[in-house]
C-alpha cells in the first residue's frame, strides 16, 4: 500500500508558484492579490481562512481579509464584491463557505466576476468547466486531479467512482476527470448498493461528509482511494480530531494507494487556490497589456 501524502506535493507546487509570483512582481510591480470575505465567526471557517492566508503569505500572494458580522445583509456583501470586481489591484475573490443560511450563497457567489472567481464556483465558471473550456477550476477537484496524476500519469480509461455530487466537490471532480478520459460514476444518497459500485472502480473518491463511510467492503484490492471528507469529532478528553470519509485502517489493508486525513486532499485544495489566484492575476494583467497595445 502506498500512502499518498498531499503535503509534500502541495509544497513542491507552491515552491514553483513562488517563482511565478516573483516574476509577476518584477513585471507589474505589485503582488497577485486575493480578497477573502468572511461572514460571522464560525470556528472551523476561521481555521480554513487562517490556513489560506498563511499559505498565501508563504507564496508571496497578498491576502486581504474582509470580515463581516453575522447579521450582514446580502446587499452589503454584494456591494463589497462589486467594489472588488472593479478594483484593478484585486485579482481573486473568495467568499468563505458556508455562509449563514439567510444570505443565499448562490446569489452572493454569482456576484463575483468570473475572471476573479478563484474558487471556481460561479455559474459561468462551472458552465465553462462543463463545456471543457478554459476556466479557473474548482480548487478541491483540481487538487484531486494533481494528486491522481502523481499515481496515474495517464488516467485514460480509468473507472472512477465518486461518492457525492455537490457543486463544490463531487460534480466538478467528475467533469475534470471526464476531460481526462476517465469513466465516471457519480454516486449519492439515492444510489443503490454503493459498496458494489465502488468495488468496480479503479479509483474511489469519497466526498460525502460521513465519517468512516468507506470500508474495505467498498474497495477492490489494489484500487486507489482518495478521501476528501473532513468531519471534526470531539474526543472524550475534549480535544478535536479530524476524521475522513474513509475508515483508514480498514481500507489501507486492501487499497493500492490511499490518502490520509488530514494531510491528503486538504493541502492540495489550498495550493490550487494559490495557483488559481496567480493564474487570474496573470490573465487580468495580460488582458490590460493587450488592451493598451490595441
Ligand atoms: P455536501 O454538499 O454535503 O455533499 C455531500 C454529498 O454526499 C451529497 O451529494 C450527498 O448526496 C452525498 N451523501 C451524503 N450522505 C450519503 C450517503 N450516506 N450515501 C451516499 N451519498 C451520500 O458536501 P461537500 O461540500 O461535497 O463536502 C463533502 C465532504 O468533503 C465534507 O466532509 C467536506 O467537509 C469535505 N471537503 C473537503 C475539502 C478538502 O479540501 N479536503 C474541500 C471541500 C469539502 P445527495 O446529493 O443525494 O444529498
Amino acid at each position: 500500500m502506498r500512502l499518498l501524502q498531499g503535503r509534500p506535493i502541495a509544497h513542491g507546487i507552491c515552491a514553483s508558484l513562488k517563482e511565478r509570483v516573483q516574476a509577476f512582481f518584477r513585471r507589474y510591480n505589485q503582488p497577485p492579490t486575493l480578497a477573502l470575505l468572511r461572514v460571522g465567526d464560525d470556528a472551523a471557517s476561521g481555521i480554513y481562512l487562517k490556513n489560506k492566508v498563511q499559505r498565501a503569505e508563504e507564496v508571496g500572494i497578498c491576502a486581504r481579509v474582509f470580515a463581516f458580522p453575522v447579521q450582514t445583509s446580502a446587499a452589503e456583501l454584494i456591494a463589497c464584491i462589486d467594489l472588488l470586481n472593479h478594483d484593478d489591484a484585486t485579482h481573486g475573490i473568495l467568499v468563505q463557505l458556508p455562509l449563514p443560511a439567510p444570505l443565499g450563497a448562490e446569489t452572493i457567489i454569482n456576484a463575483i466576476a468570473p475572471a476573479k472567481d478563484v474558487d471556481g464556483l460561479t455559474t459561468v465558471t462551472q458552465g465553462r468547466l462543463f463545456r471543457g473550456e478554459a476556466c479557473l477550476k474548482p480548487c478541491t477537484a483540481q487538487g484531486i486531479l494533481l494528486l491522481l496524476k502523481t499515481v496515474h500519469a495517464d488516467l485514460t480509461g480509468q473507472h472512477v467512482v465518486i461518492l457525492g455530487r455537490s457543486l463544490i466537490v463531487g460534480r466538478p471532480t467528475g467533469l475534470i476527470l471526464l476531460h481526462e478520459h476517465c469513466t465516471i460514476t457519480l454516486a449519492h444518497s439515492r444510489s443503490r448498493d454503493i459498496a458494489a459500485l465502488c468495488r468496480q472502480a479503479d479509483i474511489v473518491i469519497a466526498a460525502v461528509g460521513q465519517p468512516r463511510f468507506v470500508t474495505r467492503a467498498f474497495v477492490r484490492p489494489g484500487a486507489t482511494v482518495i478521501d476528501v471528507g473532513i468531519t471534526r469529532e470531539t474526543l472524550s478528553d475534549g480535544t478535536q480530531k479530524v476524521i475522513g470519509d474513509v475508515d483508514f485502517e480498514d481500507v489501507a489493508s486492501v487499497a493500492g494507494v490511499i490518502t490520509p486525513v488530514p494531510g491528503g486532499v486538504g493541502p492540495m485544495t489550498v495550493c490550487c487556490l494559490m495557483k488559481n489566484t496567480i493564474e487570474a492575476a496573470e490573465n487580468q494583467m495580460y488582458g490590460q497589456e493587450t488592451h493598451a497595445a490595441v
